[in-house]
């Protein structure tokens, strides 16, 4: 399988449409996902091409593994989590719908479920946890 320069990721790395993002450095993005499973469920991607795990550089996997962990612990303290679930999906058959890697990060509570998946979330509830992101991030 290889990479689609035209997968979705990939437009939002070039700028080509619109994400709401909440941090960034040379190797990774991290921007909240559309259609959140969780308040303040976001995404954390490399900002070199590979499709999933199957075809990551180590290099790739290091960064995206250590923005996760910034990002998790950030979800942690923003939304007063009690813990955070981290999914990744590889092909198709495996759930992964956009094929650029990315990491999910989810604030979790006890006894709260997931959401049901492909429900889109108002444009100013996203802005508005990516910006508790954002603050916790800044105070870390
Ligand atoms: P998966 O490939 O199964 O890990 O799922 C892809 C994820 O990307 C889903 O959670 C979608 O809600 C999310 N998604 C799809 N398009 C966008 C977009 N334009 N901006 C942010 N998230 C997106």
């Amino acid at each position: 399988m290889s990479y689609d320069p035209d997968n979705i990721f990939a437009k939002i790395l070039r700028g080509e449409i619109p994400s709401t993002q909440v941090y960034e450095d040379d190797d990774t993005l991290v921007f909240m996902d559309i259609m959140p499973r969780a308040e303040g469920h976001c995404l954390i991607i490399p900002k070199s091409p590979c499709r999933n795990v199957l075809d990551a550089s180590p290099a790739q996997l290091n960064s995206v593994i250590a923005t996760t962990q910034k990002i998790a612990n950030a979800v942690m303290r923003a939304f007063d989590a009690q813990g955070v679930t981290i999914q990744q999906f590889n092909e198709a058959a495996g759930g992964q719908e956009v094929f650029h890697l990315h990491f999910h990060v989810l604030p979790r509570y006890e006894n709260v479920k997931l959401r049901a998946p492909g429900q889109m979330e108002d444009s100013a509830v996203i802005a508005a946890n990516a910006e508790k992101i954002r603050g916790a991030l800044a105070e870390a």
